[in-house]
């Protein structure tokens, strides 16, 4: 038994036995060979080639006899790919000229492969490069499967990490006891026999678009090496309410699979293999947990509004059509954010505006309630599956990989792409004609971008009325605030919208120059940062001045350490992850605001992080 730390995601406690898997793309292994071993190597290939038919046929097999078309159809194009002798031919004349190992012969494959198509500069053969490489990385995951089996047997590596977890243990064994301690101190409910085991993925790193799958699979919780608590993947983590741990360097090595794990999502902590003590500690413990979320139950009737009377509009974060029912459960005032790039991931081609209009329509009538639609944000951390969008084949790869958070990203890919643009705008016009729709737009920067988007709105609108197209005029068009250069310039954008919506997770990134995803300097993300507050109180002052509702739904929103002080900050509209509405809803209940105008002040005028961090402790307590 021994633990491990790193940041937590999610909150609860989630206990589950841990499977460790490789993107292949991150850790291809790539070593030389004898020549003695080339015949070997490729038979190992073809054999890793057979296991992925044989995993796809099985898949196949099992759809019910009403899957949609497109999927019996995106499985047969991949089974085809499989059965083409072709695909494993060239990789294997790289194994035997090169005397390189299979995983190393297909990646080199696959860069000729996609270099050959991006050439074509056609973007439907483009698309198609898309299932080449799925399945290439399919056949990179049997082969780096095996390889991991074998990695569990007496091998330099597997002694190597063995000598690894022996020192983690001891390192850690004291906080493994306190841990336990702790929990067994605080723990009064008994025992509960409900099945509580399940699987927790450990990877390397895992993508939003991969988060969007396991969200489907229904695991129990992850662990990444890499990642941050506010990258997309994180927030997808929370929710999807799992908890989870990310940036914990080495949990591949350290972990294998098959090991027993806890995952304490609060505390940032992983128990491996614990004791039969342990174990039942943290299954009280969870336990209890779940108790208090229930209990909260009993708040989703009632009133958000705070002791001194002040209402405040609390609303949801989803990023899945489905997760509208849980909008639904929290009694929710609306959907706050949707994100629509989840729509376009984890697919091989893009979504046209008739499919987005079915799927839009049917989140605005399931919701019955105003749903904010933000128009696409993709790039920087969320990339569609197998590629960018926004791949440019007069750049380089390279000119479009660096720093894609600063790059052409939402608004600024949307305005550059019109293709990709204009299908989504009329579809939300068209959804808007159905339910009440706010279109949001991400990552304005300058007046500039609003004077474009305005001039194709207008034209949309156009377009549909010459078509006589059913849609909603008069939609609501409001904007993120999330680049410094808007919140700064606040007033100037809150005259031109009908809304503004504070994202603070780009904000704060962007304010404090820090990467979101990069776990190394994480320690600086600092929500209580003064010019963070000076930033949002800004935007909250500039939508009061121009009458208009300023929001707010980056994860700040629905974090109940913070709610006090933005409500001190003038806030009254929150939305978040559906899992901590009722929370929220808790705090405001309990808070007086008029109490916190002057330690909000105060908190403006404070340059010291400490001392921000007791002022905030002080409001809250
Ligand atoms: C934000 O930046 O705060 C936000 C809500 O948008 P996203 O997390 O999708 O970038
Ligand atoms: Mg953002």
């Amino acid at each position: 038994m021994f633990t491990l730390h790193a940041s937590g995601v999610g909150g609860g406690i989630a206990i589950g036995v841990a499977r460790v898997i490789r993107r292949a793309a991150r850790e291809t292994p790539a070593f030389s060979i004898a020549r003695d071993r080339v015949d070997a190597e490729i038979k190992r290939l073809r054999a890793a080639v057979a296991r992925a038919h044989a995993a796809l046929t099985g898949i196949r097999e099992a759809l019910p006899a009403d899957a949609p078309e497109e999927i019996v159809s995106f499985l047969g194009i991949h089974l085809m790919l499989l059965e083409d002798p072709a695909l494993t031919e060239q990789p294997a004349r790289i194994i035997a000229a090169q005397c390189i190992n299979a995983e190393a012969a297909l990646a080199r494959h696959a860069e000729s492969l996609d270099g050959f198509f991006k050439a074509l500069h056609d973007p439907y053969l483009s698309g198609k490069s898309v299932d080449v490489a799925q399945v290439i990385h399919r056949i990179q995951g049997e082969l780096l499967e095996e390889s991991d089996g074998d990695a569990d047997g007496v091998d330099s590596a597997g002694d190597e990490t063995n000598d690894t977890v022996v020192a983690a243990a001891a390192i850690n064994a004291d906080t493994v006891a306190e841990e336990s301690a702790a929990v067994a101190a605080n723990d009064t409910v008994a025992n509960d026999t409900e099945d509580w085991r399940g699987e927790i993925i450990v990877a390397d790193d895992l993508s939003p678009a991969d988060a969007i799958d396991l969200k489907r699979r229904r695991i129990a919780a992850f662990v990444t090496d890499l990642g941050g608590p506010i990258s997309h993947t994180a927030i997808l983590a929370r929710s999807m309410r799992i908890p989870a741990i990310v940036g914990l360097h080495g949990a591949t090595r350290y972990l294998r699979t098959g090991d027993v794990l806890v995952i304490d999502g609060k505390r940032g902590v992983v128990l491996v293999n614990p004791d039969a003590a342990a174990l039942a500690a943290y299954q009280r413990r969870r336990t209890k947990i779940l108790r208090r979320i229930q209990a909260l139950d009993s708040l989703r009737d009632a009133e958000s509004v705070t002791l001194d009377g002040e209402a405040v509009a609390l609303l949801v974060n989803i990023e899945l059509p489905e997760e509208i029912a849980a909008a639904a459960s929290g009694n929710a005032h609306g959907v706050g954010l949707y994100r629509t790039e989840f729509l376009f991931m984890n697919r091989a081609g893009l979504p046209d505006e008739e499919e987005q209009f079915e799927v839009y329509a049917d989140v605005v009538k399931r919701a019955r309630r105003v749903v904010t639609i933000r128009t696409l944000d993709l790039c920087a951390d969320k990339q569609v599956d197998g590629g960018r969008v926004d791949r440019d084949p007069n750049r380089g790869a390279d000119a479009a990989a660096t720093n894609p958070a600063l790059g052409r990203r939402a608004i600024r890919l949307c305005l550059h792409d019109l293709s990709l643009f204009k299908p989504q705008l009329r579809a939300i016009y068209r959804a808007a004609a159905v339910g009440q729709v706010r279109i949001m737009v991400p990552m304005l920067s300058n007046i500039e971008e609003l004077n474009q988007l305005f001039e194709l709105l207008a034209q949309v609108k156009r377009e549909l009325r010459d078509e006589g197209a059913r849609f909603n005029p008069d939609t609501p068009v409001g904007g993120m605030v999330e680049v410094p250069a808007a919140a700064v310039a606040a007033d100037m954008f809150a005259h031109r919208l009908d809304f503004l919506s504070i994202g603070t997770n780009d904000l704060i990134q962007y304010t404090l120059a820090i990467d979101r995803i990069d776990d190394e300097v994480n320690y600086l993300y600092d929500p209580l940062h003064p010019s963070v507050l000076r930033l949002i109180k800004n935007t909250i002052d500039a939508g009061r001045a121009a009458g208009i509702p300023v929001s707010m739904c980056g994860e700040m929103a629905g974090d109940t350490a913070y709610t006090r002080i933005l409500l001190g900050l003038g806030l009254r509209e929150f939305s978040m992850d559906p899992a901590s509405l009722l929370e929220v809803k808790r705090q405001i209940r309990l808070t007086d605001t008029a109490k916190l105008t002057a330690p909000v002040a105060a908190m403006l005028q404070t340059a010291e992080p400490e001392r921000l961090k007791q002022m905030a402790e002080e409001i809250n307590r």
